[in-house]
């Protein structure tokens, strides 16, 4: 596995299906191109309203979150939980915000990974925005011919977050620590002891990290997009 050199970019959007996933997925890296002075930008396909808690309480969280890892923006498709497909309406969404935002890098969940051990099976909502992503920004974000109505754009690197295939980490020894607090921002999420949490989460980027060689990293299946700029 390579550890990925910080990209060239401007401008940065991660989309991810929940109010939290993002942080837990890539907090770090997100912190981490924040603190390079990449814009980053952060879409969320749905509500969140069948997780804990009330939706202002996500809401407010999200904000904090936000605020921790120096995101510049947060938008939102307004999808109920459970409630979307990949479906052409949820591509072209997702094309004109793409095009919107005008990305060098777009993040997204891996829609390959499914079985996580024996005690975790992916949630759908995951794999349905995985997927939207990968199809869009491998066709119809570049071209102008798809949904006409937006000027079309090119997306440089894709990294695929939440993968069980990675083939690159990013290094976020320096960023560990606020992904932790963006994380924990969503009191009304965490069912059992905050710091417990929290040392599994360090466990785990210093477990990725050990094996490169570096303190603290995020893995990601990582594509380039434009063939001459590849980073890996
Ligand atoms: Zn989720």
């Amino acid at each position: 596995m390579e550890i990925l050199n910080d990209l060239k970019i401007s401008k940065l959007l991660a989309i991810f299906a929940h109010p939290d996933d993002a942080e837990a997925a890539c907090g770090g890296t997100l912190a981490k191109y924040s603190a390079l002075g990449v814009e980053v930008n952060l879409l969320i396909v749905a509500l969140g309203d069948k997780g804990r808690g009330e939706l202002s309480d996500r809401e407010f969280e999200l904000n904090q979150s936000a605020k921790i890892l120096g995101i510049s923006n947060v938008d939102s498709l307004g999808y109920k939980d459970g409630e979307f497909d990949n479906d052409l309406t949820l591509r072209k969404k997702l094309t004109e915000k793409i095009r919107l935002f005008k990305p060098g890098i777009v993040i997204c969940p891996d829609p390959t990974a499914v079985f996580f051990s024996h005690s975790y099976i992916n949630h759908r909502d995951h794999r349905q925005t995985g997927w939207a992503v990968l199809d869009v920004v491998s066709s119809a974000v570049s071209n102008e011919k798809y949904f006409s109505t937006s000027v079309a754009h090119e997306v440089s690197h894709l990294l695929c977050a939440g993968t069980l295939e990675p083939n690159c980490v990013v290094d976020v020894t320096e960023t560990i620590d606020k992904k932790i607090q963006a994380v924990l921002s969503y009191k009304s999420q965490i069912s059992g002891d905050p710091e417990k949490f929290s040392n599994s989460l360090m466990g785990t980027s210093a477990g990725i990290g050990r094996q490169v060689g570096i303190s603290h990293a995020e893995a990601f299946r990582y594509s380039s997009l434009s063939n001459s700029d590849s980073q890996i």
